[in-house]
């Protein structure tokens, strides 16, 4: 016996998204970037000037930058006693989402995968998150990443 997928299913989880999707931000860190105070020493490569205020003298510079991306967002409940609604009845890889658990479908591509592995926080409704599980999607081929959330401690 043969099993015969769809081969549109990307397009149709694409179109999905792009129609109930919302823009999350990705904050990722950016490294190796160069100081535009001072100059490279090529033999300690640091800075010529270990007083440096933009560098503090390494020269290379860490920062962050955000990567905003078109993501379907699951949130696993929206107040007290609710267990239904549509955004909840989404199983997501793994299991279902704790309640007050966050997850975001994205597409895969080169770009967002970069984004996650390099990911520090989420930024979603204006809500900070931090990265819990990373899941690789797709039949035949991987297609989407989900990555369930959990909230930022303040
Ligand atoms: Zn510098």
């Amino acid at each position: 016996m043969s099993i015969f997928w769809p081969t549109n299913t990307t397009d149709i989880t694409d179109e999905i998204r792009e129609a109930i999707g919302r823009n999350v931000t990705i904050l990722i860190t950016a490294s190796g970037i160069p100081c535009t105070t001072c100059n490279l020493n090529p033999v300690s490569n640091l800075s010529t000037n270990p007083f440096c205020p933009e560098c503090e003298g390494f020269y290379w510079k860490n920062t962050t930058s955000g990567y905003v991306v078109k993501a379907h967002v699951y949130m696993g409940g929206f107040g007290m006693g609710f267990t239904g609604g549509l955004d909840f009845q989404n199983r997501v890889a793994g299991g279902w989402l704790p309640f007050g658990g966050v997850a975001v479908q994205i597409k895969y591509t080169t770009e967002n995968e970069y984004a996650v592995k390099h990911a520090i926080h989420y930024i979603v409704d204006g809500r900070t998150f931090l990265q819990d599980d990373v899941t690789y999607l797709g039949v035949p081929n991987i297609n989407r990443i989900i990555i369930t959330l959990k909230e930022q401690d303040n």
